[in-house]
Order: C-alpha cells, then sequence, then structure tokens
C-alpha cells in the first residue's frame, strides 16, 4: 500500500512562517479542498517565548481537526552553536536527541490536544546514532520523514517516508523491502534567507487549487 502525506514544514506562529498570511492562508484553502495537510511545526522556534505555540492557542485553535500536527525540531535552533537548521539533531548527544524530541511532543501535545504523529528534522539532518536512539526511545512516533541526504534510508525499516519530489528513484528499491510505502508531498514555508522555491505554498504556487 502507498500512502500519500501532504505536508508543510517550518510551521510556527511568526508572521512570514504560517501565522497570519498567505501560508496559513493557503493551508486553510487546502483544507478548505478536502484535504488534511501534515503541519511539521516547531514548537518554541529559536527558543523565543514569543514563538512558543502555547501562547497562540487561538491560532491553533483555528485549524480544528483538519490537520495532522509533527515535529519538525524543537527550536530549529542550536543555541550551543549558535546555528540553525541541520546542528539541531546532528551536532548534540543522544541524550539531547531525545530530549529535545520528548520536549517537542509535549508543547505539541499541550497546545492541540493530540500528539504528534511524526518527525522531519530540521534541514532533514540527523546522525545515525542519534537517530538510533530515537528509535528505541521514542518509538510512539509513527514515522520519521528521512531524506538520503543525511541519513541513509534503508536502515530504518518501517519507519520512514520519503519526499516525492526528491526520492522518486528509490521508490522502486523501497517495494522490494517494505509493504507500505509512505511518500511526502512536501510543501516549504521558510521565506527568509532561504527564499521562496517552487515548494512554496505563496499564492503563485497555489493559484491553481
Ligand atoms: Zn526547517
Amino acid at each position: 500500500m502507498i500512502n500519500i502525506l501532504l505536508t508543510v514544514d517550518d510551521i510556527h506562529p511568526e508572521e512570514g512562517f504560517g501565522f497570519h498570511d498567505e501560508y496559513e492562508f493557503n493551508l486553510k484553502r487546502l483544507i478548505d479542498a478536502g484535504i488534511k495537510p501534515t503541519l511539521f511545526v516547531v514548537p518554541q522556534w529559536h527558543y523565543k517565548m514569543e514563538f512558543h505555540i502555547s501562547k497562540h492557542k487561538e491560532w491553533i485553535k483555528s485549524f480544528g481537526e483538519n490537520v495532522e500536527w509533527a515535529i519538525h525540531g524543537y527550536a530549529h535552533y542550536n543555541p550551543n552553536i549558535g546555528r540553525d537548521v541541520w546542528q539541531e539533531f546532528n551536532e548534540v548527544s543522544e541524550q539531547k536527541a531525545v530530549e529535545l524530541v520528548d520536549m517537542a511532543r509535549f508543547a505539541i501535545k499541550n497546545a492541540t490536544g493530540t500528539d504528534p504523529v511524526g518527525i522531519r528534522f530540521p534541514g532533514w539532518v540527523i546522525s545515525q546514532d542519534n537517530m538510533d536512539s530515537l528509535l528505541t526511545n521514542c518509538n510512539w512516533l509513527d514515522y520519521y520523514a528521512l531524506h538520503s541526504f543525511g541519513t541513509e534510508l534503508m536502515n530504518y525499516k518501517d519507519k520512514i517516508i520519503v519526499p516525492l519530489t526528491k526520492e522518486i528513484h528509490k521508490l522502486y528499491e523501497l517495494k522490494l523491502h517494505h509493504d507500505n510505502i509512505n511518500i511526502i508531498l512536501h510543501a516549504h514555508i521558510s521565506p527568509g534567507e532561504n527564499g521562496t522555491n517552487e515548494n512554496s505554498l505563496n499564492d503563485e504556487n497555489t493559484e491553481a487549487i
């Protein structure tokens, strides 16, 4: 069986990242069209209190039960290194990686009332040791969204999903090993320094919906 998820990452309560902006509007258009998107949310972007999702329950509530909440790191930032993106789960101890996932789970459950269903790591990157540790210690997660960039997909058995756009050449190989294949149609927000691209959930790319 092949399951398809429509996912959006970097969601957090800041204008330009799905909060009172064109991305939120376009997400709600998808919902109105009968699609239940998965939101990869960052529960406390860069450890800033004003972006903690617990402070924005009205915004969370505005999505109703029409979305699936999932984890996209805890802060999308590593304060020990002072950098964003891939260092959050790559350049930390195994214990810290588990702690970050537990913190994200707690914050999301507290704000949305439901357990997050899966995780996509910032920048798609996680070390093998930390991945092994999470598979042992956080087996409540339904899936890990992984990418061959920075990871080896085949090690993670059935708990993987792959982005269709980047990994379509892997599907045949995966089908040989797994009964169920989960595919992501992944949309991107990050309007900051990364800019928009063809996956962005902006007005231009969603005109046809
Ligand atoms: Zn991200």
